[in-house]
């Protein structure tokens, strides 16, 4: 105790006679564990002299089954943690051991250990008559709740930790079994014992305690077993960590990581559903930090390929789309891009059509280091205007031939002419054939010119809805004759509706051609027209074709809708539209296999429309 310096003279005197008086056992050791000082308490419990004592090895004193541990916790002790009191057994000189209690171990700078600890012999033997008195001061300086049952799970002690954090005191508990173990883990009891009595000399369990206001709290208890002199189980030594705040913290962490996940499953959900690929690319370090997964269904190419060579689509996609997506990638221009290029797969040789955004992202110098790209796919929307375009075309090329087929029925008129003035001098019977012909292709033309022409104004006039089936009817009979199908009619006397009847010759048209369409092999095509009882005139188109599946039916008038080859998939969308124009409907039924049923339905005139 040389090295106390204080001004008080007297306080070194009023120490040593402390450390003679207490039965606390005060014990320094250097690294190694050999006693450099012992206070008489030590000498007392040992029953030894001092000067047999000194430089002598502390673990010589300790019962060859503890020295395992004790050497453990007091020389190997992790000096951030706090010290958890646990017991040894002593040896006496007569060969009989006696337990102590440990409960404060400090390293000092110069490298010895300050060790207290307690002589629990005297605290067992008088456990009835125990009283705050008898616990011991430095029993009570350890901040870790600590107690002692007797073999029975009786109280004998417990600190003031214990009183703080349970809220019994030791007076109420002294002899009774511990109410602090609720009533469904009582069976840990036995089970401890049996495991202290097969030999094991410090056990450790995560359970639950209750507080005397009935909460719960959760706990790591660790039990140490107190020998009597014949070295038979005489009391236990549990210890109590309090885990709580750990467990909440835990359970805070479990929970953010869960919402954590369920964020990122989330986002990965995203990226891997959208049509877009987004990308984050390191210029430095010429690699990607961030691809979106839709990259693998998008362009074919595997995540893990793109981020180990950011290169790889090298491989993938002729030299054109390479370079300009390696231009994209390494781009260090800090101005965000918008560009448009095609992808060719080298493989397959499909092309599709791809828009980037590239948005530079600068660090604190202002110097391009990432940049995000967003790529999408527009090959669809490409084709779409493409068709559009190309339907101006035939706009262009419908003009062209209408001013051409004007030009042929001018000659065509002569011939004729000459044909029949011919035939009436030579008298030859082919005349009469060649005059028919003649006017079968004015006929054409005529048709033709009508359809062809360009639409200046809409007039509604009083028609035989009849005649105009009709009409259509042998404008397309070359073209049925030519697939093998042929017309059924059946027409209802009187169907006059007010219309164009340019347009709805279009709609028909339309209906007839994807009806013979419908029936590559050839079929029979009925057209019939009838008045309903509702004032409405309807024109049935039935075909005996492959017909229409369900979702399909949903989605005619949708523009472009074609399963065609070279289908437009505007037909229907425009006799949809001249149908509602003239305030009629358009129905259709169809089966799969057999064939499909249009019905139009137009309002039948009424005077006023003549
Ligand atoms: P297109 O004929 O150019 O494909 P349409 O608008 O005329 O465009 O028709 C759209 C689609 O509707 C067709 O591609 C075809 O799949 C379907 N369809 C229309 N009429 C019939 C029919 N009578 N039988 C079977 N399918 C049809
Ligand atoms: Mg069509």
């Amino acid at each position: 105790m040389g090295q106390i310096n204080v001004e008080n003279p007297f306080i070194f005197e009023a120490l040593q006679w402390f450390s003679k008086k207490t039965k606390d056992i005060f014990l320094l050791l250097d690294k190694k564990g050999i006693i450099k000082y012992a206070n008489s308490a030590f000498e007392t419990c040992i029953q030894i002299p001092n000067s047999d004592i000194e430089n002598s090895l502390l673990f010589d004193f300790i019962h060859p089954d503890d020295v395992k541990n004790t050497v453990e916790k007091l020389l190997f002790m992790n000096p951030d943690q706090q010290f958890i009191p646990f017991t040894s057994r002593l040896k006496q000189k007569n060969g009989t051991y006696s337990s102590i209690l440990w409960t404060s171990c400090e390293y000092t700078e110069e490298g010895s250990i300050k060790l207290i600890c307690h002589p629990l012999k005297d605290i067992i033997d008088s456990r009835d008559s125990i009283s705050i008195g008898w616990r011991s001061t430095f029993f009570d300086l350890t901040d870790t709740a600590a107690d002692i049952v007797d073999v029975d799970g009786k109280v004998i002690l417990v600190n003031r930790a214990f009183e703080e954090l349970y809220g019994w005191t030791q007076d109420e508990l002294t002899g009774k079994r511990l109410p602090i173990v609720p009533q469904h883990l009582e069976f840990e009891f036995q089970n401890v014992m049996q495991r202290l009595l097969q030999g094991e000399k410090l056990i450790k369990l995560q359970t639950v305690r209750q507080r005397r206001d009935g909460t719960l709290i959760p706990i790591n208890l660790m039990i140490t077993p107190v020998y009597n002199e014949t070295c038979e189980i005489s009391a236990l030594l549990g210890v109590t960590e309090n885990i709580s705040e750990l467990m909440e913290y835990k359970m805070l962490v479990k929970l953010q990581n869960e919402t954590l996940e369920a964020e990122e499953r989330l986002l990965l959900d995203i990226t891997k559903n959208i049509s877009e690929v987004i990308c984050l690319f390191d210029i430095k370090k010429d690699k990607f930090l961030y691809v979106s997964p839709s990259i693998e269904k998008s362009w074919g190419i595997k995540l893990e390929d793109i981020y180990e060579n950011p290169l790889c689509f090298e491989d993938k996609f002729d030299t054109d789309a390479s370079n300009n997506l390696i231009e994209i990638f390494r781009s260090t221009s800090g101005i965000s891009q918008a560009l448009e290029f095609n992808l060719t797969d080298k493989d397959s040789g499909q092309t599709r059509w791809i828009r980037a955004e590239i948005t530079p992202i600068t660090d604190k110098d202002g110097t391009v280091t990432r940049h995000i790209s967003i790529f999408k796919d527009v090959t669809e929307l490409k084709e779409k205007t493409n068709q559009i375009k190309q339907l101006d075309q035939l706009g262009v090329i419908g003009q062209l031939a209408a001013g051409i087929a004007h030009e042929i029925r001018n000659p065509l008129t002569s011939i004729k002419g000459f044909v029949q003035l011919l035939a009436e001098e030579t008298n030859h019977q082919f005349g009469e054939i060649i005059t028919s012909e003649i006017e079968r292709i004015e006929f054409i033309m005529n048709e033709f010119l009508i359809l062809a022409k360009p639409q200046r104004e809409i007039v509604f006039k009083k028609e035989n809805v009849n005649t105009v089936v009709q009409e259509v009817i042998s404008f397309m009979r070359p073209e049925a004759v030519l697939n093998n199908v042929e017309f059924v009619t059946k027409f209802n006397s009187f169907p006059f509706v007010n219309c164009e009847a340019k347009q709805i010759k279009q709609v028909i048209i339309n209906l007839i051609k994807n009806a013979i369409e419908a029936m590559p092999r050839g079929g029979k095509l009925h057209i019939h027209t009838l008045s309903t009882e509702e004032g409405f005139v309807m024109i049935k188109v039935r075909d005996e074709g492959i017909g229409i599946s369900k979702e399909h039916l949903q989605r005619l008038s949708e523009p472009f809708f074609t399963n065609k080859e070279k289908g437009t998939g505007l037909g229907l969308m425009i006799s949809n539209k001249i149908i509602e124009d003239h305030k009629g409907s358009i129905e259709f039924f169809s089966e799969l296999g057999k064939g499909t049923t249009v019905e139009i339905r137009l309002p039948l005139a009424t005077d006023i429309g003549k």
